[in-house]
């Protein structure tokens, strides 16, 4: 797979707010034409539609863990796609809109480490 992860939409850092109001800095990649993942820097899968850009010189408080993985480069933080991922299971709560994780073809991330 050649995803390559992106931070910036328009030249502008994605966000994403969390149910508690916490905001965290997102990454992405386009894994397919039309299909665009997104995902913050703690690991926890975002909604697409709930995303929203940081406007130039604006400045949001962030989540401690994206905070301190912003300081790494996309590509580093990219291997942390091969770990198991705590969120789903832990957050008790289904995306509302999965539409945007082809869970039925692709395979974009090792969910299947799960049950090994
Ligand atoms: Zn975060």
């Amino acid at each position: 797979m050649t995803k390559t992860p992106f931070r910036k939409i328009d030249g502008k850092e994605i966000r994403w707010t969390d149910a508690t109001g916490v905001v965290h800095i997102v990454e992405g990649a386009d894994v397919h034409s039309d299909v665009r993942l997104l995902w913050t820097l703690c690991l926890r899968d975002v909604p697409a539609n709930t995303v929203w850009l940081l406007e130039p010189g604006d400045a949001h408080e962030v989540c401690a863990i994206c905070q301190q993985r912003a300081s790494l480069p996309p590509e580093a933080s990219n291997a942390a796609d091969s770990i198991p991922r705590p969120s789903s299971a832990a957050m008790g709560a289904a995306p509302p809109e999965p539409a945007a994780v082809p869970q039925s073809g692709g395979r974009p991330l090792s969910s299947k480490e799960n049950g090994v």
